[in-house]
């Protein structure tokens, strides 16, 4: 992580409440399990999908490559089936402008960009990712349908339970911690971690990673003097010892009454992702070429509403 600071900004800076809420959302999705996995993610590649990232008080700027963006852009992009509950961050839209990608949420402050990205790879994400999906012609890219302002499924869900939207107390605790987490998420590139795996239990957020280093690792680098959060531990780690050490709660200064639960599980997954991965990748390289050239009529022809 230190490779990503150039000296002149010693400090990771806070988000702001709203960017803070959007991060959140960002990465509850981003690191549910297997969301950014099926490129053919292997131990020691971006975690979450994200290689690298450059964070301001307002804004998050992230880089993810062409063969990981069907990932992000489906886990984050918000869709809907009739009959279901719809899925992704509600309220997302996206800007696809000659920078890049800018997502931001509907009458809501707070950005995260995907510089670099043009126009034709961002539909090309779109129809891979629509290939992966089985259930694709029923699926309503609510981005899509409603550029400018949210289905009513869409709206209800996030009135009741997103980060911004919702008044509820409860859901301003937790974003302020889950958003210094993500603007740390390279602790997680290492080539010994076999999977991350992440998700709420409201005002918990319990993280676990399979193999890898020890808590004392992934707790020193999350309080780093430099580039850590201020934050304290509920125990010391004993995995070293033999003992039975599965997690440990750490608690930042950001967010007093939010716990991350660091859980590090030693049975090793890696086994079953590494299996796979070499296949994904050459199905995700070969999906991303059967899609060049294709553009937003594609989409509109393969989910229009029925
Ligand atoms: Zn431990």
């Amino acid at each position: 992580m230190r490779r990503l600071t150039d000296g002149s900004r010693p400090v990771i800076p806070h988000g702001s409440p709203a960017q803070a809420n959007l991060e959140h959302e960002v990465l509850m999705l981003l690191g549910h399990r297997g969301e950014t996995t099926a490129h053919g993610w292997k131990p020691g590649d971006d975690p979450f999908g994200i290689s690298w990232l450059t964070p301001y008080l307002d804004a998050l700027d992230i880089g993810v490559k062409q063969t990981a963006l069907p990932d992000v852009l489906g886990a984050l992009m918000p869709t809907y089936r009739p009959g279901g509950e719809p899925h992704g961050l509600w309220g997302l839209r996206a800007e696809v402008s000659a920078d890049g990608v800018q997502l931001r949420r509907l009458g809501l402050p707070g950005v995260v960009r995907i510089p670099g990205i043009r126009r034709a790879q961002w539909w090309r994400a779109a129809a891979a990712y629509l290939e992966t999906r089985c259930d694709s012609h029923e699926m309503q890219l609510l981005w899509r349908t409603h550029p400018h302002r949210m289905h009513p499924e869409e709206e209800s869900f996030a009135h009741k339970y997103g980060a911004g939207y919702t008044t509820d107390a409860r859901f301003r605790e937790v974003p302020p911690l889950t958003s210094a987490l993500l603007r740390r998420h390279m602790i997680f590139r290492h080539p010994s971690i076999a999977a991350v795996d992440l998700w709420r239990n409201w005002e918990r957020i319990e993280l676990e990673w399979a193999d890898g280093p020890d808590h004392t690792t992934v707790i020193e680098a999350l309080l780093d003097a430099e580039l850590g959060a201020s934050g304290a531990v509920s125990a010391r780690c004993r995995c070293a010892s033999g003992d039975d050490c599965f997690a440990i709660e750490l608690t930042m200064q950001a967010a007093p009454n939010a716990v991350l639960r660091l859980r590090r599980c030693r049975y090793g997954w890696a086994e079953v992702r590494e299996q796979f991965s070499d296949e994904a990748r050459a199905k995700r390289y070969a999906a991303l070429r059967r899609y060049t050239g294709c553009g937003p009529e594609f989409l509109v022809t393969a989910t229009a509403p029925r």
